[in-house]
């Protein structure tokens, strides 16, 4: 049963209200999601990291033609080969959003060919249900510090009483608020652990908003604040950086959704950049990656939290994974709750939490059946 079709479709939705981090203000969402088809009819489906152009190109110019044809249950030799590939084709640079998505699709149609749950192929359930903590807590477009912090902490405590307890949010406020500098960053996250409490999980992320000297001296205060991961406080090429303020905090630092392939997740365990990889089943080379990165966590003791800012099917393939991890270090599953029509009602059946866990399928594939009318709604080409 040979690989017959392979269709990039790309899916876009305009936001009502813009919100920022340290890098950027996002005013829309855009997927490029990959459909594989064999000739049975057996269908797979998989997602890009990014925005839709690049990755369409890649999957229907280059990777398309030469993936028809093939066995689709050869997945990994198909992921090893497509990275050579690419890499060859593309000289220094791989579009490894473009192999995650196509990789992700055929773990998912080997699934469904063989009625089981990708999770069963990648080892097996550990669990049927996974902590979530609720990412989020973007800064709105206001004028001041005060106004951010008021929007901020009321998202905070609305996730609270929505079930959660554990809570990513956002610094990095130099760059929209400069005269205010990086201690309005810790007076955030101070705020937000006033209202809600020292028994609620607290984590943050800067978006490598920092120089090393600026990192240090929030990471300082965040230990103060007891914040259980510091993510991405400097640049992700900065690997010296990171293994250096990993030694030096008090405060985890966690990092990853910028790395990609086993190889450089090896590096940063072995430098000790981070006590939390946080790969993004979207771009660090799909599932195949995926549960590479998780035999190497197993093996160093690492925390395996996956990054996820994606569609249902990055959210329903980052919890093909979690299903398998141990229990030491307890993976957690980051639940995006910024408003997103696409991720909310992509699926037939949509992912959520209940309380503080969201519950893992165990179904065929990626355990998720796309809903045709949202896919035709959102697509834009
Ligand atoms: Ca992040």
């Amino acid at each position: 049963m040979a690989i017959e079709t392979v269709e990039a479709i790309p899916l876009r939705r305009d936001l009502g209200e813009r919100f920022a981090n340290a890098q950027k203000w996002i005013d829309s969402r855009e997927y490029c999601l990959v459909r594989v088809v064999d000739e049975s009819g057996t269908e797979g489906w998989g997602e890009c990291w990014g925005p839709v152009a690049g990755n369409r190109e890649v999957i229907e110019e280059y990777v398309g033609p030469w993936l028809r044809g093939r066995d689709p249950q050869a997945v990994e030799s198909i992921h090893d080969d497509l990275r050579y590939r690419l890499r060859s084709s593309y000289h220094s640079y791989v579009p490894v959003s473009a192999l995650s998505g196509v990789d992700i699709a055929l773990w998912d149609l080997k699934g469904k060919r063989l009625g089981t749950s990708v999770a069963r192929l990648l080892g097996g359930h550990t669990r049927s249900e996974v902590r979530a903590y609720a990412t989020g807590h973007f800064w709105p477009d206001v004028d001041s510090f005060e106004a951010v912090r008021e929007s901020v902490v009321a998202e905070a405590e609305g996730h609270v009483d929505a079930g959660f307890d554990a809570l990513k949010n956002k610094i990095g406020l130099e760059r929209i608020f400069p005269d205010r500098g990086r201690a309005a960053d810790v007076e955030l996250v101070r705020s937000i652990r006033e209202a809600v409490g020292d028994d609620v999980r607290l984590m943050t992320d800067a978006n490598h908003a920092y120089d090393p000297g600026d990192a240090r001296w929030v990471g300082e205060r965040l230990a103060d604040l007891d914040v259980h991961f510091f993510e991405e406080p400097v640049v992700p090429r900065d690997k010296r950086g990171y293994a250096r303020l990993n030694e030096a905090l008090e405060v985890s630092l966690a990092g990853g959704e910028c790395w990609a392939f086993l190889d450089e997740f090896d590096e940063c365990l072995d430098r000790g950049c981070v006590d939390y990889l946080q790969p993004d089943v979207t771009s660090a080379g799909g599932l195949t990656t995926m549960r590479r990165v998780a035999d190497l966590a197993r093996a160093r003791n690492a925390g395996l939290y996956p990054h996820v800012f994606g569609s249902a099917v990055a959210l329903a393939a980052s919890l093909q994974l979690l299903a398998t991890l141990p229990d030491v270090p307890e993976p957690m599953l980051e639940f995006d709750r910024t408003p997103n029509p696409i991720r909310e009602d992509l699926a037939v059946s949509p992912i959520r939490n209940s309380g503080t866990t969201v519950p893992i399928r165990d179904e065929p594939g990626l355990g998720i059946e796309i809903d045709r009318d949202v896919l035709s709604a959102f697509r834009t080409d």
